[in-house]
């Protein structure tokens, strides 16, 4: 692929992630276009692609990787559609951004990950988007310069609205602390090894059923501690936290001091109430991030091994749930490819 040829996406999935990924391709993104959606919902599918010039709809993922306008696909359909469609790119060499989970086990995620190695190069970016956002990079930044010596702990909070019909305390696990799974082996350099979960008394505000607040432990192999506070119904909006103590300091992230009012004898700000609000700049820049390295013929941001050790945190996160016992994880040797 040249730097001057205009990238053709297939996006996969056209719900909530993927119609904002195919208006960010079309109205943010340079050098890339929307070639082609697919949903298995054709009128979905089609409605999608009729905002969008030049672009086609398919209901068979497939398909629309053979499309002659197609470079590279983007996957957002749910975490069990994932590995077909990440399988079915590997095997037409096609790059590809993958939203998380990149599946949604560790006997899957493994499975991709063997079939990237096979091909004998990276072509999976997994969208763990808070390696994008403008304030995780700066703490990455001051941890790996040693700022505050060794990183000791983490202590992280990440707080939604409220939750859709049938969400589990299993999908707090996969589908919330995934995230600080991935961006605590991120920050830190270091793998997961152990995973506890306690749990309070349950809000009251927690549907019937569904374990609300925990509080989840990371132990990492270099020695270091990850709490994380999952509270999915807190009811007042959207907040991700992170302070990294230091043997000299520390340092936090996400305090959203974005707009601060001054009036009638007070100060505050806004509350983002979604993720789509508080990680908008890192979307954009994620994905700007694999459209470009996409055109220069490369592969970079979080792998595919990355997507497979956050699923098998995430395995053992679920069964410390279950359990009540620290769980140690289990991962496979790491590929060549991916040291
Ligand atoms: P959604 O339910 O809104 O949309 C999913 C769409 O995929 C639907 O239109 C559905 O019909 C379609 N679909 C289902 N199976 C398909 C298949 N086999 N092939 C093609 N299309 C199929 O879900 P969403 O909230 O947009 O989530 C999509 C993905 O994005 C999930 O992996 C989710 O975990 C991830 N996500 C990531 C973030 C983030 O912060 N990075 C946030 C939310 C969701």
């Amino acid at each position: 692929m040249t730097a001057q040829k205009t990238l053709g996406v297939a996006v996969i999935g056209t719900g909530r992630m993927g119609a904002d990924h195919v208006r960010r391709l079309d109205e943010v993104i340079a050098g890339a276009r929307v070639a082609a959606v697919v949903d298995i919902d054709a009128g979905r599918a089609k409605a999608v692609a009729e905002r969008v010039d030049g672009c086609s709809a398919y209901t068979d993922a497939a398909a629309a990787m053979d499309d002659e306008g197609v470079d590279a696909v983007l996957i957002a359909s749910p975490g069990p559609a994932h590995e077909a469609a990440l399988l079915q790119a590997l095997a037409r060499d096609l790059p590809v951004l993958c939203e998380k989970p990149l599946t949604p086990d560790a006997a899957s995620a493994l499975r991709v990950v063997e079939a990237e190695a096979r091909l004998g190069h990276r072509r999976v970016q997994v969208g763990f988007m808070r390696r994008y956002d403008p304030e995780y990079e700066r703490l990455k930044t001051l941890l790996d310069e040693g700022a505050f010596g060794r990183t000791l702990m983490l202590h992280c909070v990440h707080r939604n609205a409220g939750t859709p019909p049938g969400f589990t305390s299993q999908m707090t696990i996969n589908d919330s602390v995934v995230h600080e799974a991935d961006a605590a082996r991120w920050l830190l350099g270091q793998e997961i090894t152990a995973v506890r979960v306690l749990r309070p008394t349950p809000s009251g505000r927690a549907p019937a059923g569904l374990d609300d607040p925990q509080l989840v432990l990371f132990e990492t192999a270099g020695g270091a501690l990850v709490d994380v506070e999952i509270f999915v119904n807190c009811g007042f909006g959207y907040q991700v936290r992170c302070e990294a103590v230091g043997e000299h300091g520390t340092a936090r992230i996400g305090d959203a001091h974005g707009l601060c009012v001054n009036a009638a004898g007070r100060w505050g700000g806004e509350i983002a109430q979604d993720y789509v609000e508080r990680f908008r700049d890192a979307y954009d820049r994620e994905v700007r991030a694999w459209v470009d390295a996409t055109r220069r013929g490369e592969t970079t941001g979080p792998s595919a091994w990355d997507g497979y050790a956050a699923a098998a945190v995430c395995e053992a996160g679920v069964r410390a749930q279950a359990t009540g016992e620290r769980t140690p994880v289990g991962l496979a040797e790491r590929p060549a490819l991916y040291r």
